[in-house]
Parts: C-alpha cells; sequence; structure tokens
C-alpha cells in the first residue's frame, strides 16, 4: 500500500470516527470533514448492542464475531481517552402479546436463540413494569455511550490538527481517497444515490427520573434505556417521510404513549426530544467499498441500528481493504448492488 496516499473521511460519526482512527492508528495521512451545524444520528442513538431484535427475534448479523470485536474496541479506547463508555446489560424483551410469545416459543424450540436466553418470566415482578404477557431476559446486550465518544473523538482529530467543517461537494480530488461515512445523507449524494437506501427517521425521548429503576434494557420494539446517573432514552418511532425533519408532536406523542403503556405511573422529567436519521439498505447489512466508476471514492453507510455492533468491524474492513488489499466481506460488499447501478443508466 502507498501510504503517500491521504484520505478524506467525510463525516464524523461513529462510523466516519472509528474509520478515521484504525486508518491514523495505521500510520495513514488522514483528514475528517464534517458539517456545520451537524445532524449526526450518532448523537441520537442510544448506543445499545442487542443480540436479538425486531419481531421475528432475529439473531443480529454475526453478533458471535462482531460482538467481542466492538466490546474490545470500545474497551481499548475508554483506556486511551480516559472515558466510561461501555456497559454491560442484560435486556428484557418483554412480550407484546399471545401471538408475540408464541413466536418467541417457536423460534427458541428450533433452537435459533441459544445461548442468548437467561430466563422466561409470565410477569416481571419489577415493581415498575408493567408486562401482561411476559418475557424472557436476553443475555449479550451492552450500552455504550456513543454521543461521549464521538465528541471525544472530535476533540483528538481537532488536537491533531485534522478536523475540518465543510461540504463534500468541495472535495473532488483524486489524488485523496474519499471514504464517505455520511451516514443517511449517502442517500442524496449523486454518487451513491442509486444505492437502494430505505433509510428512515427515528425519534425518542430523554429524560430523568429518580424513582425509575430498570434491571437492564427494556424492549418490546419500543425500547427504553438507562443511561445512568438517574437518565434514561426511550423510543423509537420508524418514519419514512420527512427523512431530515425536526422532531415532530405527532412522534413525540407516540413516543410518551408507549413508555407509559411499560411505565405507567413512576414520574419522569423530561429532557427533550430527540431525532435522528437511520440508514438502511434494502437487505438491511451494511454497505462498503468504492463507487464502480470513482475508485477513488468509497462509502461506508447502511449501519441501520446496529452501528454500535458493527462500526468496529466496518472500521477494520476498510483498513484492511485500503492498506493491506484485502476483499471486503462479501456480504456488506458494494459490488452486491452492482447490477442497480447499471439498471440507472450508468455505463
Ligand atoms: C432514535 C435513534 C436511536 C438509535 N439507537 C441506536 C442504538 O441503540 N444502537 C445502535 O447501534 N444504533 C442506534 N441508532 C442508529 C445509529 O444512528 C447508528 O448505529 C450509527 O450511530 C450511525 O452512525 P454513522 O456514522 O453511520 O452516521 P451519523 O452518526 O449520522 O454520522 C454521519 C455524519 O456525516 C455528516 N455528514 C453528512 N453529510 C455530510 C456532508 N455532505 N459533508 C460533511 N459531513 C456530512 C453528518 O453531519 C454526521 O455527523 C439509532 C438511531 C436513531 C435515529
Amino acid at each position: 500500500m502507498n501510504y503517500q496516499v491521504k484520505f478524506t473521511v467525510v463525516g464524523q460519526g461513529l462510523v466516519g470516527s472509528l474509520v478515521a482512527l484504525q486508518l491514523l492508528d495505521s500510520g495513514a495521512d488522514v483528514q475528517v470533514i464534517d458539517r456545520a451545524p451537524r445532524r449526526c444520528a450518532s448523537w441520537v442513538s442510544s448506543g445499545m448492542i442487542d443480540p436479538i431484535s425486531g419481531q421475528r427475534f432475529a439473531t443480529t448479523w454475526n453478533y458471535h464475531t462482531h460482538a467481542p470485536l466492538a466490546v474490545a474496541t470500545y474497551k481499548r479506547l475508554e483506556d486511551r481517552f480516559g472515558i466510561k463508555i461501555l456497559r454491560e446489560s442484560p435486556i428484557w424483551r418483554l412480550f407484546r402479546d399471545n401471538q408475540d410469545r408464541q413466536t418467541y416459543q417457536k423460534k427458541r424450540e428450533k433452537g435459533a436463540l441459544d445461548g442468548f436466553i437467561d430466563s422466561e418470566f409470565h410477569d416481571t415482578h419489577h415493581r415498575h413494569i408493567r408486562s401482561p404477557f411476559g418475557g424472557i431476559q436476553v443475555r449479550g446486550g451492552y450500552i455504550v455511550d456513543v454521543e461521549q465518544l464521538t465528541r471525544r473523538l472530535a476533540i483528538y482529530f481537532d488536537t491533531l490538527g485534522i478536523l475540518q467543517f465543510g461540504e463534500v461537494a468541495n472535495l473532488t480530488n483524486s489524488e485523496q481517497i474519499i471514504i464517505h461515512c455520511t451516514g443517511a445523507y449517502a442517500a442524496s449524494t449523486p454518487l451513491f444515490s442509486w444505492l437502494p437506501f430505505r433509510n428512515s427517521r427515528g425519534e425518542c425521548i430523554r429524560f430523568t427520573s429518580n424513582e425509575l429503576s430498570l434491571p437492564g434494557i427494556i424492549n418490546n420494539g419500543f425500547w427504553i434505556c438507562p443511561l445512568g446517573n438517574g437518565e434514561f432514552k426511550a423510543g423509537a418511532t420508524y418514519s419514512w417521510e420527512d427523512l431530515f425533519s425536526m422532531p415532530k408532536a405527532i412522534e413525540y406523542h407516540q413516543v410518551l404513549d408507549k413508555l407509559r403503556t411499560i411505565i405507567p405511573s413512576v414520574p419522569i422529567h423530561e429532557l427533550r426530544v430527540e431525532s435522528g436519521t437511520r440508514s438502511i439498505m434494502e437487505d438491511t447489512l451494511p454497505v462498503v467499498g468504492c463507487h464502480p466508476n470513482y475508485p477513488n471514492e468509497l462509502i461506508v453507510s447502511g449501519v441501520g441500528s446496529k452501528g454500535t455492533l458493527s462500526a468496529p468491524f466496518l472500521a477494520r474492513q476498510v483498513q484492511q481493504f485500503l492498506l493491506n488489499n484485502a476483499e471486503i466481506h462479501p456480504e456488506i460488499s458494494i459490488q452486491r448492488f452492482i447490477k442497480k447501478y447499471y439498471f440507472h443508466g450508468h455505463y
């Protein structure tokens, strides 16, 4: 690999931060660019890592390989930057109704959830949580303070003099490799708008409560995440319209209503409503790789609601690809969508 090449990482969310750091630590010449003002989904993220998700109790893609790497990465960053960002947390997956319980039981009988379930319960017996259909306690969950991490890394990049604020449009320069880590915004970049994005906007409420104590992350499709020091986040909505709009009253009320079905009577003090946009591919896996016609333009996006788990893996993939000529994992490679590029009339 030619270490004289300059790498420009566009976007300093979780993905861009870890990609930039991985390249820097390998001795590469890196600059990082973001916008001002920023709209960064990583600042809204609760940073949860959940081995099982969705209505079908699907196990998270490559959880068993990604989780140890993610945990090791975040622990290393804690030591290096003197921050506390990683917590292990049980997940209480509450059943929504009897059908939800049956879906779980079928999945469990097939052995698909082996190793992930600590216990099953018919009622939580927890003084604050309402769970009439019972649930399961899932192991392998973590909470990462992604906002603190990205803000700390911004300071680090700034100290090195490599963080700038600007627009990607000014960058076209064939002597650089430009790595687009712009999250959901990649869908509006002409270079990558042909990719099958299914982005969604999500809102959540951040609140404090002196009374509420949770045994871990509470999740039934709607989640409540304990952030520590009496702070919590609850969410989130999924909206496919007005992708980059500010928080909306209707969605705020949706979140509040759902929150109150799980913790009906505990007093809370709302701090703010937060809104961010998730970058999601049609097959729900991330996308990594070079533009078909502009090999110096590379994208890393599509992490969906799993970026906390996958970002360390993606950063390593990018580093291995750019510095060691390694192949990108075929399941996340941009190559899987290449027909769409030509279908859209590009030659
Ligand atoms: C409500 C909500 C809750 C979530 N909770 C979780 C969770 O618990 N766990 C989890 O794993 N994930 C969660 N997510 C998903 C989370 O957003 C991703 O996991 C991940 O943090 C996204 O990181 P990213 O770096 O790809 O994108 P972002 O964090 O959005 O970063 C993209 C950056 O690119 C910059 N940018 C964009 N365009 C340009 C441009 N043209 N020029 C310069 N800069 C540009 C933006 O300003 C931004 O800083 C949640 C998302 C939402 C909306």
